[in-house]
């Protein structure tokens, strides 16, 4: 072999060698499971990741109801604080919902898909929405400062979609202004205005499977 010779068989082999290693670095890429796979199956999950639908169904307590989003955008569940037993109107009635305080003008949002029902100014509740979250259920959202600009009463919504905002409208104190959010269930033939008040503190907490 002449010395041009082997010069051409030796820039031959270092090319090769490099084609290799490329395409040794370029297989576990192209290959690894956790670029393909919605998710790497671990310990705690035994089903197969494949086999689980792409959003887990919501955790359901014993009174069937579903777990919920905090329908206030920045609030953590530890910041919770469960009113439903406490009275109000000077000890004339039962609260029977929760109240999140927060800032005038912080955003409401769903805390569940639904349809929207009811746009309504009552007078102790102020500026509400209404939410048909299930056939038998409804949620209603209360002392709002305003609606979300493009809320309509027949509107189909996904947790997270704006309602309004945070207020003190009907007889909220202005100076502890809160969102006043309610889950009702209703009997068969019952309208949004009535129903039966159910806590939503465990569903907001995470807490409920655990009641
Ligand atoms: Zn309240």
């Amino acid at each position: 072999m002449t010395g041009f010779g082997k010069l051409l068989l030796c820039l031959f082999l270092v090319s090769a060698a490099a084609l290799a290693l490329m395409v040794r670095f370029d297989r576990p890429a192209s290959v690894d499971p956790a670029a393909v796979g919605p998710a790497a199956p671990s310990a705690s999950m035994p089903v197969p990741a494949s086999a689980l639908p792409a959003v887990p169904p919501a955790a359901v307590d014993r009174r069937g109801l579903a777990s919920l989003a905090i329908p206030v955008a920045g609030v953590s569940p530890d910041a919770l604080v469960d009113s439903f037993d406490d009275a109000r109107g000077g000890g004339t009635r039962p609260h029977h919902a929760i109240d999140i305080a927060a800032p005038i003008g912080t955003p409401v949002i769903a805390a569940a898909p639904g349809r929207v029902e009811k746009l309504f100014d009552s007078e102790l509740g102020g500026k509400m929405v209404y939410v048909r979250a299930a056939p038998d259920t409804v949620h209603y959202y209360g002392h709002l400062a305003g609606y979300a600009p493009d809320l309509a009463e027949g509107l189909s919504i996904r947790t997270g979609t704006p309602i309004g905002f945070v207020g003190a409208t009907g007889d909220a104190d202005p100076g502890a202004p809160h969102l006043h959010f309610g889950v009702k269930r209703l009997a068969a033939g019952e309208g949004w205005w009535q129903g039966t008040d159910v806590d939503p503190y465990p569903l907001l907490a995470g807490k409920a499977v655990a009641r």
